[in-house]
Protein backbone atom coordinates (compact mmCIF):
# COMPACT_ATOMS: atom_id res chain seq x y z
CA UNK A 1 0.00 0.00 0.00
CA UNK A 2 1.32 3.38 -0.96
CA UNK A 3 -0.18 7.04 -0.82
CA UNK A 4 0.37 6.95 -4.70
CA UNK A 5 -2.33 4.08 -4.56
CA UNK A 6 -5.50 4.35 -6.40
CA UNK A 7 -8.22 3.88 -3.78
CA UNK A 8 -9.96 1.13 -6.47
CA UNK A 9 -8.63 -0.41 -9.08
CA UNK A 10 -10.04 -3.31 -11.47
CA UNK A 11 -7.67 -4.70 -13.77
CA UNK A 12 -8.95 -7.37 -16.36
CA UNK A 13 -12.24 -8.84 -14.40
CA UNK A 14 -14.76 -11.23 -15.80
CA UNK A 15 -17.75 -12.43 -14.49
CA UNK A 16 -20.48 -15.02 -16.04
CA UNK A 17 -23.26 -16.46 -14.09
CA UNK A 18 -24.48 -19.91 -14.68
CA UNK A 19 -27.27 -20.69 -14.44
CA UNK A 20 -30.39 -23.65 -15.91
CA UNK A 21 -30.53 -21.61 -18.73
CA UNK A 22 -27.51 -21.10 -19.64
CA UNK A 23 -24.13 -18.70 -18.96
CA UNK A 24 -24.65 -15.26 -19.09
CA UNK A 25 -21.11 -13.28 -19.42
CA UNK A 26 -21.70 -9.85 -17.38
CA UNK A 27 -17.73 -8.36 -17.80
CA UNK A 28 -15.40 -9.65 -19.91
CA UNK A 29 -11.70 -7.98 -19.26
CA UNK A 30 -13.18 -5.17 -17.65
CA UNK A 31 -10.89 -2.20 -16.20
CA UNK A 32 -11.68 0.61 -13.98
CA UNK A 33 -9.35 3.03 -11.97
CA UNK A 34 -10.70 5.39 -9.34
CA UNK A 35 -8.91 7.85 -7.56
CA UNK A 36 -8.95 8.89 -4.11
CA UNK A 37 -11.29 12.00 -3.99
CA UNK A 38 -12.53 11.28 -7.82
CA UNK A 39 -16.41 11.45 -8.22
CA UNK A 40 -17.21 9.02 -11.19
CA UNK A 41 -20.77 7.97 -12.66
CA UNK A 42 -21.40 4.44 -13.80
CA UNK A 43 -24.51 3.72 -16.47
CA UNK A 44 -25.63 1.22 -18.91
CA UNK A 45 -29.05 -0.46 -19.79
CA UNK A 46 -30.63 -2.43 -17.06
CA UNK A 47 -29.26 -5.84 -16.78
CA UNK A 48 -25.49 -4.54 -18.36
CA UNK A 49 -23.69 -5.45 -15.04
CA UNK A 50 -23.86 -2.05 -13.50
CA UNK A 51 -24.72 -4.22 -9.56
CA UNK A 52 -22.49 -7.01 -10.31
CA UNK A 53 -20.00 -4.96 -10.64
CA UNK A 54 -20.45 -2.71 -6.96
CA UNK A 55 -20.76 -6.30 -5.96
CA UNK A 56 -17.23 -7.52 -7.23
CA UNK A 57 -16.08 -4.37 -5.44
CA UNK A 58 -17.38 -4.83 -2.15
CA UNK A 59 -16.40 -8.32 -2.14
CA UNK A 60 -19.89 -9.75 -1.75
CA UNK A 61 -19.10 -11.60 -5.32
CA UNK A 62 -15.32 -12.73 -6.68
CA UNK A 63 -14.43 -12.10 -10.20
CA UNK A 64 -13.96 -15.50 -12.25
CA UNK A 65 -10.30 -14.01 -13.57
CA UNK A 66 -8.93 -10.62 -13.14
CA UNK A 67 -8.42 -8.36 -10.19
CA UNK A 68 -10.22 -5.72 -7.35
CA UNK A 69 -7.74 -3.79 -5.61
CA UNK A 70 -8.88 -1.73 -2.90
CA UNK A 71 -6.20 0.75 -1.68
CA UNK A 72 -3.60 -0.95 -2.88
CA UNK A 73 -4.50 -4.01 -1.90
CA UNK A 74 -6.20 -7.43 -3.84
CA UNK A 75 -8.94 -8.00 -2.24
CA UNK A 76 -8.70 -11.48 -3.73
CA UNK A 77 -5.81 -12.06 -1.42
CA UNK A 78 -7.57 -11.73 2.07
CA UNK A 79 -9.65 -13.76 3.77
CA UNK A 80 -13.33 -13.17 4.70
CA UNK A 81 -12.69 -11.26 8.02
CA UNK A 82 -9.95 -9.46 6.64
CA UNK A 83 -12.04 -8.33 3.33
CA UNK A 84 -14.68 -7.54 5.89
CA UNK A 85 -12.65 -5.29 7.78
CA UNK A 86 -10.84 -4.00 4.73
CA UNK A 87 -14.61 -3.14 3.77
CA UNK A 88 -15.36 -1.73 7.33
CA UNK A 89 -12.85 0.57 7.28
CA UNK A 90 -12.71 1.87 3.38
CA UNK A 91 -16.03 1.41 1.57
CA UNK A 92 -19.61 2.59 2.05
CA UNK A 93 -22.28 0.88 0.52
CA UNK A 94 -25.27 1.83 -0.63
CA UNK A 95 -26.70 -0.64 -2.75
CA UNK A 96 -30.02 -1.31 -4.45
CA UNK A 97 -31.55 -4.01 -2.57
CA UNK A 98 -32.33 -2.67 0.85
CA UNK A 99 -29.17 -3.28 3.48
CA UNK A 100 -31.20 -1.74 6.37
CA UNK A 101 -31.53 -4.31 9.49
CA UNK A 102 -35.80 -4.24 9.50
CA UNK A 103 -35.91 -4.75 13.41
CA UNK A 104 -33.82 -1.91 14.27
CA UNK A 105 -34.94 1.79 13.63
CA UNK A 106 -33.77 4.14 11.26
CA UNK A 107 -31.53 5.81 13.80
CA UNK A 108 -30.51 2.15 15.25
CA UNK A 109 -29.66 0.78 11.71
CA UNK A 110 -27.19 3.92 11.38
CA UNK A 111 -25.91 3.81 15.03
CA UNK A 112 -24.78 0.45 14.63
CA UNK A 113 -22.80 1.27 11.49
CA UNK A 114 -21.23 3.82 13.51
CA UNK A 115 -20.01 1.35 16.14
CA UNK A 116 -18.55 -1.12 13.48
CA UNK A 117 -16.40 1.06 11.78
CA UNK A 118 -13.01 2.90 12.84
CA UNK A 119 -14.30 6.21 14.25
CA UNK A 120 -16.55 4.86 17.25
CA UNK A 121 -14.93 7.38 19.43
CA UNK A 122 -16.65 10.84 20.32
CA UNK A 123 -19.47 10.17 17.61
CA UNK A 124 -22.40 10.24 19.76
CA UNK A 125 -24.97 12.56 17.77
CA UNK A 126 -23.43 11.69 14.38
CA UNK A 127 -26.17 9.47 13.58
CA UNK A 128 -28.90 12.56 14.31
CA UNK A 129 -27.02 14.65 12.25
CA UNK A 130 -25.90 12.17 9.24
CA UNK A 131 -30.02 11.30 9.23
CA UNK A 132 -30.57 15.53 9.15
CA UNK A 133 -28.16 15.95 6.68
CA UNK A 134 -30.38 13.79 4.37
CA UNK A 135 -33.27 15.30 5.13
CA UNK A 136 -34.85 12.16 7.12
CA UNK A 137 -34.13 13.06 11.01
CA UNK A 138 -37.81 13.27 11.74
CA UNK A 139 -37.99 9.31 10.38
CA UNK A 140 -35.54 8.29 13.37
CA UNK A 141 -36.86 6.13 14.92
CA UNK A 142 -39.13 4.44 12.63
CA UNK A 143 -38.40 0.68 11.30
CA UNK A 144 -37.61 0.48 7.72
CA UNK A 145 -41.26 -1.27 6.71
CA UNK A 146 -42.53 2.11 7.88
CA UNK A 147 -40.18 4.50 5.65
CA UNK A 148 -41.28 5.12 2.15
CA UNK A 149 -39.12 4.48 -0.23
CA UNK A 150 -37.00 7.95 -1.21
CA UNK A 151 -37.03 7.75 2.99
CA UNK A 152 -35.00 3.98 3.10
CA UNK A 153 -32.82 5.20 0.20
CA UNK A 154 -31.90 7.82 2.44
CA UNK A 155 -31.52 6.38 5.76
CA UNK A 156 -29.17 3.28 3.95
CA UNK A 157 -27.09 6.18 2.01
CA UNK A 158 -26.69 7.66 6.16
CA UNK A 159 -25.66 3.79 7.21
CA UNK A 160 -22.92 4.10 3.98
CA UNK A 161 -21.30 7.52 4.86
CA UNK A 162 -21.68 6.47 8.59
CA UNK A 163 -17.80 6.14 8.76
CA UNK A 164 -16.48 8.78 6.41
CA UNK A 165 -15.78 5.69 3.85
CA UNK A 166 -12.99 7.08 1.63
CA UNK A 167 -14.99 5.35 -1.14
CA UNK A 168 -18.58 5.57 -1.79
CA UNK A 169 -20.32 2.60 -3.96
CA UNK A 170 -24.32 4.00 -4.57
CA UNK A 171 -26.72 1.65 -6.56
CA UNK A 172 -29.32 4.20 -7.86
CA UNK A 173 -28.68 5.79 -4.62
CA UNK A 174 -31.06 8.56 -5.25
CA UNK A 175 -33.77 6.64 -7.67
CA UNK A 176 -36.59 7.48 -5.55
CA UNK A 177 -36.39 10.99 -4.94
CA UNK A 178 -37.37 14.07 -5.85
CA UNK A 179 -34.99 15.84 -8.55
CA UNK A 180 -34.88 18.93 -6.02
CA UNK A 181 -33.75 16.32 -3.39
CA UNK A 182 -31.17 14.21 -5.54
CA UNK A 183 -29.72 16.69 -6.47
CA UNK A 184 -29.05 18.40 -3.21
CA UNK A 185 -28.18 14.83 -2.10
CA UNK A 186 -25.82 14.84 -4.96
CA UNK A 187 -24.60 18.20 -3.83
CA UNK A 188 -23.80 17.16 -0.64
CA UNK A 189 -22.20 13.81 -1.24
CA UNK A 190 -19.66 15.49 -4.15
CA UNK A 191 -18.73 18.37 -1.44
CA UNK A 192 -17.00 15.40 0.77
CA UNK A 193 -13.52 14.25 0.03
CA UNK A 194 -13.97 10.69 -0.87
CA UNK A 195 -14.10 8.84 -4.05
CA UNK A 196 -17.70 8.04 -5.22
CA UNK A 197 -18.36 5.45 -7.85
CA UNK A 198 -22.38 5.81 -8.17
CA UNK A 199 -24.57 4.37 -10.54
CA UNK A 200 -27.73 6.16 -12.20
CA UNK A 201 -29.77 6.14 -15.13
CA UNK A 202 -30.02 9.78 -14.98
CA UNK A 203 -27.72 11.30 -17.13
CA UNK A 204 -27.92 15.12 -15.83
CA UNK A 205 -26.81 13.56 -12.30
CA UNK A 206 -24.36 11.44 -13.92
CA UNK A 207 -22.98 14.31 -15.91
CA UNK A 208 -22.33 16.05 -13.19
CA UNK A 209 -19.09 13.50 -12.24
CA UNK A 210 -15.99 14.02 -12.41
CA UNK A 211 -15.70 11.15 -15.13
CA UNK A 212 -18.63 9.51 -16.33
CA UNK A 213 -18.33 5.97 -17.55
CA UNK A 214 -20.91 3.31 -19.03
CA UNK A 215 -21.03 -0.84 -19.16
CA UNK A 216 -20.79 -1.65 -23.17
CA UNK A 217 -19.87 -4.74 -24.08
CA UNK A 218 -18.77 -6.22 -20.70
CA UNK A 219 -16.30 -3.15 -20.46
CA UNK A 220 -16.10 -0.37 -19.03
CA UNK A 221 -15.94 2.76 -21.08
CA UNK A 222 -15.92 6.35 -20.96
CA UNK A 223 -19.24 8.15 -22.38
P1 LIG B 1 -27.66 -4.07 -13.94
O1 LIG B 1 -27.41 -3.72 -12.52
O2 LIG B 1 -26.84 -3.29 -14.92
O3 LIG B 1 -29.12 -4.00 -14.31
P2 LIG B 1 -26.93 -6.77 -13.13
O4 LIG B 1 -25.52 -6.70 -12.71
O5 LIG B 1 -27.95 -6.81 -12.06
O6 LIG B 1 -27.23 -5.59 -14.18
O7 LIG B 1 -27.13 -8.06 -14.04
C1 LIG B 1 -26.33 -8.31 -15.18
C2 LIG B 1 -26.80 -9.59 -15.87
O8 LIG B 1 -26.53 -10.70 -15.04
C3 LIG B 1 -28.28 -9.63 -16.16
O9 LIG B 1 -28.44 -10.30 -17.40
C4 LIG B 1 -28.84 -10.46 -15.02
O10 LIG B 1 -29.99 -11.14 -15.45
C5 LIG B 1 -27.71 -11.42 -14.75
N1 LIG B 1 -27.65 -11.83 -13.34
C6 LIG B 1 -27.51 -11.02 -12.28
N2 LIG B 1 -27.42 -11.71 -11.13
C7 LIG B 1 -27.53 -13.02 -11.48
C8 LIG B 1 -27.51 -14.27 -10.75
N3 LIG B 1 -27.36 -14.28 -9.43
N4 LIG B 1 -27.63 -15.41 -11.46
C9 LIG B 1 -27.78 -15.40 -12.80
N5 LIG B 1 -27.78 -14.27 -13.56
C10 LIG B 1 -27.67 -13.10 -12.90
MG1 LIG C 1 -28.67 -3.00 -11.00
Amino acid sequence: MTAAAAILRLDAVSKSYESPGGTTIVLAGADLTVERGEKVSLMGPSGSGKSTLLSLISGLLRPDAGTVELDGVSIAALGDGERAALRGGCIGIALQSENLIPFLSAIENVDLALGFGRRRNGKRGRGKQLLDQLGVVHRADHLPRQLSGGEAQRVALAVALANEPALLLADEMVSALDSATASRIVDDVFGSEMAVLFVTHDAALADRADRRLMLHEQKVISR
